[in-house]
């Protein structure tokens, strides 16, 4: 029998939620006994032909899915993620879920009807705890558990016409995913604000029955803060808009983070927050987790992005590193001597990437400083002899 049968829920992009969950017997402790989760029905299992048919195509699509080059294929990693999730929901629960992790800038994740999990590189780079990833998984969980995604099917669509919907939002998702030709399952789906509001809730239930301490408002203030950095920059370079009409459909975010904030004060401190062990398990992925982000158009975002792992978790060499490269491609003159300062805040730092002296080679150059400069390509010919621009770098070198 096929497990794991529900609706879906797409996503969320900005508009996430927060909650979380629990499980594995070992060291669950409800908060007071005050919270549990809701029973757990089993899987759902798709009613009448229509349904039916929809579960195989989406079936069809995940066998697609899992091939796409967008996916990050780290067994720890998504091991790792995974795991929070049955932390959060319970392992009876995130049984009949598969979990992946894709390459995409965006903050967001999202689950299939069918038990596909898929969480973005961007939204691991933006949170700092394990209890703020489970918020986040809480809140696509409940859209899942709560079907919003079939009721919205049930309510008039055809199977085909859901196929097309699932894939036109699919359409709508970031270059990366849609590149991969595979881009379907995984749509920007709208959710109405009840249905926001549901998931909240639910979510905060989730992560109050859980191990995990209810700390979802702090996600919502940097996402306000991200977004004020963007429309700043943006309003000084006129660029495009954010996507409003998937921004809409959420409750405002500083309802939203006044909401949770409520919701913790009530909770207390009980629970784990666990960052150190979020900083440690994400620390070998730092440059999967902000590539996307530092090659992307949001200049600012990225840049808060990286500003705000910083701060709460600590400067290593390779965020350093990574903040030296987006200034770098960014490439204004100031921009030069700003990274060259990250690299050297890098290389004084245990295991800074060679790329690092690259980077202070490649902006000494440009700022005129020529001696400088070769040094430290030379230096980054010895630690990487065998990089993919070696051959350029040591023209660069020897002229
Ligand atoms: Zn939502």
């Amino acid at each position: 029998m096929t497990r794991g049968h529900r609706w879906m829920a797409s996503l969320s992009v900005f508009g996430l939620g927060l909650a979380a969950m629990m499980s594995s017997g070992a060291g669950a402790v409800a908060g007071a006994g005050e919270f549990t989760r809701p029973p757990y029905a089993g899987a759902y299992e798709p009613q009448g032909v229509d349904e039916r048919g929809l579960w195989m195509q989406l079936d069809e699509y995940e066998r697609r899915f899992r091939d796409s080059p967008a996916i990050l294929r780290d067994e720890t990693l998504t091991a790792y993620v995974h795991g929070i999730l049955c932390r959060t929901v319970g392992a009876d629960r995130c049984g009949a879920m598969r979990t992946y992790i894709v390459r995409d800038e965006s903050f967001n994740a999202s689950m299939a009807p069918n038990g596909l999990m898929v969480v973005h590189t961007g939204l691991l780079a933006r949170v700092h705890s394990e209890a703020e990833l489970a918020a986040v998984l809480g809140h696509e969980f409940a859209h899942f558990e709560r079907r919003h995604s079939l009721g919205r099917f049930r309510k008039g669509r055809s199977t085909a016409d859901a196929l097309a919907w699932i894939s036109l939002a699919g359409a709508v998702s970031r270059t990366s995913f849609a590149s991969t030709g595979n881009s379907l399952i995984i749509g920007f789906v709208s959710y109405g604000r009840d249905q926001e509001s549901e998931a909240d809730a639910l979510s905060a239930q989730l992560v109050r029955a859980s191990p995990y301490r209810l700390r979802a408002s702090g996600i919502w203030k940097r996402l306000v803060d991200e977004q004020d950095a963007l429309r700043k920059e943006r309003g000084l370079r006129k660029i495009k808009h954010l996507t409003p009409g998937l921004l809409d459909s959420h409750p405002p975010e500083m309802q939203r983070f006044a909401f949770f904030a409520k919701q913790e004060g009530e909770a207390g401190d009980v629970g784990e927050d666990r960052r150190d062990p979020y900083k440690e398990a994400t620390a070998p992925y730092l440059r999967d987790l902000f590539d996307p982000l530092i090659k992307g158009n949001d200049f600012a975002g990225a840049d808060y992005v990286i500003r705000s792992r910083g701060d709460a978790l600590g400067w290593d060499a390779q965020l350093y590193f990574l903040r030296g490269e987006l200034y770098r491609l960014r490439g204004n003159p100031r921009d030069l001597a700003t990274a060259r300062g990250f690299f050297q805040q890098a290389v004084v730092q245990p295991l800074a990437p060679p790329e690092t002296w690259r980077g202070l080679g490649l902006c000494a150059m440009r700022l005129g400083d020529r001696t400088d400069g070769q040094a430290s390509l030379a230096e980054y010919l010895k630690r990487s002899p065998n990089a993919g621009d070696a051959a350029a770098i040591r023209l660069l070198v020897e002229n």
